[in-house]
């Protein structure tokens, strides 16, 4: 990632912590060992930041940090952010929760939890710290949207009784608490909305579109696609996503979000899994499977705000951001095959 300034202490007044504005900033990273968080906190360190990766290891993985932990300046600490905890930073980047629709499903109570309490764990971190929180906030806000493409201002369209409102309504709740936090407590918010991202270190068992259809196209398998295929989504770059959050969390104190953070280059799922058979040259057949439960049908994200408001856009384009996350697949499925030959 380029372009990215560490924030000094001649950035704008309120844009920072007050409090060790001189020094050494340290900020905290819950989900620091899943996809998302693991890249974070390797480009805060970066930033010249100390980084506490707060993690249970739920869906995260100690190979996404290994490379990190004898990096100076780099803590772990194991822990289910549903229980209290305390730490002394400037910043809270609040990335804990299952997001692919099978891990979030498969503790359905467990993810509200996370979402609710582990936000207002973090929010009374930073209320008692004076820092800077930053939410991953999700793009599931707005539901199964009856507009497209999705801006800030719109409401969303969740069914709160349905199989993925627990994550849905659990990020709702979530930025519904950090707004009050804002209001009540004067603690600086940036939430910024993720739309569907995919890139290098999430896991093949996933369960997520991009890492499935990658890894049953690798393998040769079947392309389990869900319903008709004519669903959308729109799909950012890894680097892209983390060069958005920093640069939201860079932000003055003004911006708070929320902000839609994703690439508006909008797929259908069929066109995805064409796409990946024919960047893969693999031999596996498309099948079709039931629907997912409230899938939403069009997802796209409105990204003016993020341009005005933190001078943001992606620029990895699908086919490059593919070819790389292809590239890192074929390279953990050499590792899995690499074990399986040892062990045989
Ligand atoms: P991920 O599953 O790879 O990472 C989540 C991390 O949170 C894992 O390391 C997991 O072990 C940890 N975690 C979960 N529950 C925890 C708990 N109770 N206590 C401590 N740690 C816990 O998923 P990701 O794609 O990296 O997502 C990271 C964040 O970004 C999540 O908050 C997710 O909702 C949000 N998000 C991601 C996307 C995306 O497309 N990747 C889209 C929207 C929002
Ligand atoms: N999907 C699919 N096959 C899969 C996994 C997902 O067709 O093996 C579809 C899913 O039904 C949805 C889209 O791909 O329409 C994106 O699903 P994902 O789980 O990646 O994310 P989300 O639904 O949370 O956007």
């Amino acid at each position: 990632m380029s372009g990215i300034k560490a924030p000094a202490s001649s950035v704008r007044s309120g844009s920072i912590s007050p409090k060790r504005s001189q020094q050494q900033r340290v900020a905290a990273v819950t989900g620091g060992a899943g996809f998302l968080g693991s890249h974070l906190c390797e480009e805060l360190l970066k930033l010249d930041h100390e980084v506490i990766c707060v993690d249970d290891f739920s869906t995260g993985r100690l190979d996404n940090i290994q490379h990190l932990v004898s990096t100076p300046g780099f803590k772990l600490k194991n822990h289910d952010v549903r229980a209290p905890f305390d730490l002394k930073v400037d910043a809270f980047f609040n990335f804990a929760s299952p997001a692919s629709p099978p891990a979030y499903q498969a503790d359905p109570v467990g993810t509200t939890k996370t979402n609710v309490l582990g936000t207002l764990n973090g929010l009374e971190i930073a209320k008692k710290n004076g820092a800077i929180f930053v939410q991953a906030s999700t793009s599931e806000v707005y539901g199964d949207p009856v507009i497209s493409p999705q801006v800030e201002t719109y409401f969303g369209n969740v069914n709160t009784i349905g199989p993925r409102a627990c994550y849905d309504e659990g990020k709702r709740c979530a930025e519904s608490l950090i707004f009050d936090y804002a209001r009540c407590c004067g603690v600086t918010i940036k939430v910024g909305r993720i739309f569907n991202t995919y890139g290098p270190r999430m896991r093949p068992d996933d369960g997520r579109v991009v890492s499935n259809f990658i890894v049953q196209a690798l393998t040769n398998q079947d392309i389990t696609v869900y319903g008709s295929g004519s669903q959308t989504r729109s799909f950012c770059y890894v680097d892209d996503l983390i060069g958005g959050f920093l640069k939201l969390y860079q932000s003055s104190m003004g911006v708070t979000g929320p902000i839609n953070i994703g690439n508006p280059s909008e797929f259908t799922v069929l066109e995805l899994a064409e796409k990946i058979i024919a960047l893969t040259n693999s031999s596996s057949r498309i099948i079709h499977l039931p629907s997912a439960v409230d899938d939403p049908q069009q997802r796209r994200p409105d990204i003016r705000k993020a341009e005005r408001e933190i001078g943001w856009k992606p620029s990895t384009s699908v086919d490059h951001g593919l070819k790389r996350t292809i590239a890192y697949f074929e390279r953990e499925l050499g590792k899995v095959s690499a074990s399986v030959a040892l062990a045989v």
